[in-house]
């Protein structure tokens, strides 16, 4: 996969794989082309090249088919709609897949207790935090199976970063494949099954965390040595 905006190479020739059921990472700095990543597997960017997903090239399926296959992208932004309440985000969430509605709902609610809680509550009033849970809980509501999360952690408090980082572990165990597009390369690390690191538009390395963990390289500029 390449990317271009104009005459800027955002991505330079990416050779990228996930696996259902895995946790994959993309860890990076500013610039580095996650999002432009996350933006072009999940149809919302030109790129050249190939990307397929469930075998169909992705820049050939429609936005809707791609969601209504289970391709559910949660970007930066979280593109809330901010005079809408917290339970009203999370139903448009749903609104391509009526079946089991209920049982979703139920499981968000689990999830972040939160946004229960505050159910009725304008999106926009909402903290960084919780915005964010409700970002996440938003793309649930579409019954994903493949959830690309771009930046999740971005700004957040250590107290509500382990309610995202236990969200995570809990998406996984209800089968959900998750891409973590990921400046903090410790959270990213203590959950991704692989990781690639994204610098100026190529992956520099990949492999597991353990892997990477001992390369000097990422100790010292990711990991503070
Ligand atoms: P961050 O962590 O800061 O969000 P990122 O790794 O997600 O960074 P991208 O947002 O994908 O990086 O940006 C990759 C490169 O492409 C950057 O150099 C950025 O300036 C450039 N870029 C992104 N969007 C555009 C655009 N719409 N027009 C021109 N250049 C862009």
């Amino acid at each position: 996969m390449r990317v271009s905006y104009g005459q800027v190479a955002a991505l330079r020739g990416l050779d990228f794989r996930v696996e259902g059921g895995e946790i994959v990472a993309v860890i990076g700095p500013n610039g580095a082309g996650k999002s432009t990543l996350a933006d072009a597997v999940s149809g919302h960017r030109p790129y050249e090249g190939s990307v397929t997903y469930r075998g169909r090239e992705v820049a050939e399926t429609s936005a809707s088919d791609l969601v209504a296959e289970g391709l559910i992208h949660c970007t930066e932004t979280r593109d809330l709609f901010g005079y809408m309440s917290v339970a009203d985000n999370l139903d448009l969430g749903a609104y391509r897949h009526r079946d089991d509605v209920e049982e979703r709902r139920e499981f968000v609610y689990d999830l972040f207790p939160t946004l229960e809680e505050r159910a009725e509550q304008n999106a926009r009033t909402m903290s960084g935090g919780e915005q964010q849970m409700l970002a996440i809980g938003r793309a649930l509501m579409s019954d994903p199976d493949l959830l690309l999360l771009d930046e999740p952690t971005l700004g957040l408090a250590p107290v509500i970063l382990e309610d995202i980082s236990d969200g995570i572990e809990e998406i996984r165990d209800a089968g959900v494949t998750v891409v973590l597009c990921e400046q903090n390369v410790t959270f990213a690390m203590d959950h991704a099954d692989r990781v690639y690191l994204l610098e100026n538009g190529r992956f520099e390395r990949e492999g597991t965390p353990d892997t990477l963990r001992g390369d000097e390289y990422i100790r010292d500029a990711y990991l503070g040595g």
